[in-house]
């Protein structure tokens, strides 16, 4: 929307025009000079001098006021753009530092830089989630802290709802607790059960399990199939086993259906086939996180479906700082 920028030049030239006008006007017009039908000629002349003169000195008024404003105008973008193409640059440095140290494919890295303008408000959105334990990142390098954290929601799974469970006493946190009930109604409704088998595992309870593990097999064989105390997803009270804990229940019409549909419930498989090496878990067809809607949509639009990128690029997001 063009305004009129008025600047102390502008104002004199202003001035100077309305004098010029007045000036020429008063000599055109003899008023002293006595003669009705000198004095009325003088007046017409000083009024035809007036119409001509003043569209003319409009213009030059529109000219001289809006010259600066448009130059205003220009150096705002500039500096805006500027600004903006700054911000630009250093979220794209960001984005490629980050995608390099948390060693994201090189295809789903190119993908992601180029559609930046679409990943950043993804990411966003899941940075703002109230619980930063969903999008935690624990894995054999990167352990709780404390070590022996305890969530402080954590309640008691029953079967009176539509999930079955293998023991008693097994514990969740209540935002995980919530959502595998949800996903175990839409799985019912398909005439399919969900069993939970093992959820959240203390410090000392994974203390015990390693420590047998390693007395039983050896460290190697103790280290590749567990976790080290403190360094379990268990322990977020955010997962759940399902079914026969064994790599038969893939083929189960459950393990199936889990594969399928767990994201759209926020469950995500944390250790999929053929990413050990990323993961550092050999496949675990029955092992799901729970990471909230946001995080397992983010997961499988940008990630492939591949938890640990995800998790790995969000904890060296946030660490840039
Ligand atoms: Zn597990």
């Amino acid at each position: 929307m063009a305004s009129v920028f008025l600047t102390k030049s502008h104002l004199s030239y202003i001035l100077k025009a309305m004098c010029f006008i007045k000036i020429f006007a008063k000599s055109g017009y003899p008023g002293n000079q006595g003669n009705k039908k000198q004095r009325c000629t003088g007046h017409n002349t000083a009024k035809t001098v007036l119409v001509c003169i003043t569209p003319l000195m409009a213009l030059l008024l529109v000219t001289v006021c809006t010259r600066p404003q448009s130059s205003v105008i220009r150096e705002e973008t500039t500096v805006q753009a500027a600004v903006d193409q700054n911000n630009k640059t250093d979220y794209n440095d960001r984005l490629q530092a980050v995608l390099r140290s948390a060693e994201i494919p090189q295809n789903m890295a190119a993908v992601i830089l180029n559609s930046e303008s679409a990943f950043l408000p993804d990411l966003s959105v899941v940075l703002e989630s109230s619980d930063p334990y969903l999008r935690l990142l624990v894995d054999k390098q990167d352990p709780l802290v404390p070590q022996n954290y305890i969530p402080s929601d954590l309640v008691e799974l029953t079967d009176e709802g539509a999930f079955l469970i293998g023991r008693t006493g097994l514990l969740l946190r209540y935002p995980a607790a919530v959502a595998l009930e949800e996903m175990a109604e839409a799985a019912q409704e398909k005439g399919i059960n969900l069993v939970a088998s093992s959820t959240y595992r203390s410090y000392d309870y994974q203390i015990e399990v390693y420590n047998r593990n390693v007395r039983q097999s050896g460290q190697a064989v103790a280290d590749r199939e567990s976790a080290r105390p403190g360094y379990s997803q268990h322990q977020l009270g955010l997962v759940v086993d399902f079914g026969s804990i064994s790599d038969d229940y893939a083929k189960t019409p459950a393990g199936r259906w889990l594969a399928e549909n767990a994201g759209h419930y926020g469950w995500s498989l944390s250790f999929p086939d053929g990413y050990e090496d990323i993961t550092g878990y050999r496949w675990e067809c029955w092992h799901y996180r729970y990471v909230g809607k946001k995080l397992a949509r983010f997961i499988d639009i940008w990630f492939g479906g591949i938890q640990q990128y995800a998790l790995r690029f969000i904890h060296e997001w946030e660490l840039f700082d």
